[in-house]
């Protein structure tokens, strides 16, 4: 079978086919590595899907930390602070998804039926009496396959090709992304203390949170299509002078003694939303972020990718090694009707939280009165913040970690 797109879905479930004995070629646009920004949120989650691949605990050679705690600041007040693990039995773990992949990719060079194509986009899918039957590469070869598992992220190109459909949910932001790098932004990080933090004020919202790698990784919120509140800096030292303005009083003295040097970026990361309702054709499926692009709001993404690998290498498996065309239709409809319910469910509950958020950027009346009352309105708004988290945090449904 042909793999297409090694992020966190395509590479976890190459592995777990590769494993099984089966031959998959994994193919990715770039070589190893490449994307500088990455998300690096595992929730309880993602972890346990881990687990269910026994990468769980995660080998040394993959940068991680966990999270302290989520601490949430209105025009420079504190509103309210979560401390983790939150009544999930780990706590959310920040990774470098890069090294993440790279170990994912490296134990399934060790399986004799797995090669690793870096560097050779799929530009087309190839077709036989009316059902998909490999891929064509950049370069002009095309790779046949029983099945083609299309993990080629939210702008998929193979998804496009086989014509279907994405229903795009309406998203209120992009995000501008940074790194302030060590060593001289560990005062900010010895500030952060392993927390993960969002400042909303009248400049705009930003979070930011110690990276796995060290360092510290810093997104900037800014509405894709409504004038920014205020204008966007043009250096360095602009946007920590910003970000300084709604800061509480000692993350602001830290920003501003920052040497804009220090500052890397940004990126904008434009972010889509939205969700296939058929991740199937016959000789096709989509997974992840190509059959559901997520938004990063509460660290969701790879969280789903790596629970759809794990349900999608237990129906593949069996379909794979023995049965024929129909046995695999069955089951990448299995797979779609199994992963479509908690991917519906979490991305109504990212909306809902990104509605709450735009509500606070834009109503500095609504802001200025929790920050002022902070005291009482924190402890309520932590206790009713603390119930949306559990479905986020430890997924909707219970999937079956037997492979
Ligand atoms: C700003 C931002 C921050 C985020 N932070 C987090 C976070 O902290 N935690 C979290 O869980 N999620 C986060 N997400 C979401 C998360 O990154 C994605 O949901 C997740 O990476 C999806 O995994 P995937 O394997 O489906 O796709 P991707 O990770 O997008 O991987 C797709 C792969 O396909 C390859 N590819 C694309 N086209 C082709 C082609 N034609 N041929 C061959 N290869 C191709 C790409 O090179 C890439 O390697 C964030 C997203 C954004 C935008």
């Amino acid at each position: 079978m042909v793999v297409v797109g090694a992020g966190p879905a395509g590479a976890s479930l190459a592995l777990l086919l590769a494993r099984r004995g089966l031959e998959v070629s994994l193919i990715d646009a770039t070589g190893r590595g490449g994307r500088p920004f990455r998300g690096e949120g595992l929730m309880p989650s993602g972890l346990a899907a881990l687990a269910a691949m026994s990468l769980e605990p995660l080998p040394a050679a993959v940068a991680q930390r966990p999270l302290t705690a989520w601490s949430f600041f209105l025009d420079g007040q504190v509103l309210f602070e979560a401390p983790e693990p939150m009544g999930s039995p780990v706590p959310c773990t920040l990774i470098d998804q890069e090294s993440l992949l790279q170990e994912l990719l490296l134990q399934a060079g060790r399986q004799p039926g797995f090669q690793f194509l870096g560097g050779h986009p799929a530009t087309d899918l190839l077709l036989r009496d009316g059902r998909i039957a490999g891929v064509r590469l950049a370069d002009g070869t095309g790779l046949e396959a029983a099945l083609v598992v299309a993990c080629d992220g939210r702008d998929s190109l193979l998804r496009r090709k086989a014509g279907l459909a994405l229903e795009s949910a309406p998203s209120p932001l992009d995000v501008l992304w940074f790194r302030l790098e060590a060593p001289g932004a560990d005062a900010i990080g010895a500030w952060l203390d392993g927390r993960f933090v969002t400042v909303v004020g009248a400049a705009g919202s930003y979070a930011l949170f110690p990276s796995a790698r060290g360092g510290v990784q810093l997104g900037w919120a800014i509405a894709p299509e409504r004038p920014a509140q205020a204008p966007i800096p043009a250096s360095p030292g602009g946007w920590l002078e910003l970000w300084a303005r709604d800061a509480p009083e000692p993350l602001a003295r830290r920003l501003r003694a920052l040497a804009a040097t220090t500052v890397q970026g940004p990126v904008r990361l434009p972010v889509r939303v939205g969700l296939c309702p058929r991740w199937q054709r016959p000789g096709l499926l989509l997974l992840g972020d190509a059959a559901h692009p997520m938004s990063p709001l509460r660290a969701q993404g790879i969280n789903m990718a790596l629970r759809d690998a794990l349900v999608a290498a237990r129906h593949l498996g069996p379909a794979l090694l023995c049965g024929g065309p129909a046995a695999m239709d069955a089951a990448t409809a299995a797979i779609a009707a199994e992963r479509l319910p908690e991917i519906r469910r979490i991305q109504q509950l990212q909306g809902a939280e990104a509605r709450r958020a735009d509500l606070l950027g834009r109503q500095h009346l609504l802001r200025g009165l929790l920050a002022r009352t902070a005291r009482w309105s924190g402890p309520l708004l932590a206790r009713r913040w603390r119930a949306t988290q559990r479905e986020l945090r430890d997924g909707t449904e219970a999937i079956a970690t037997d492979l």
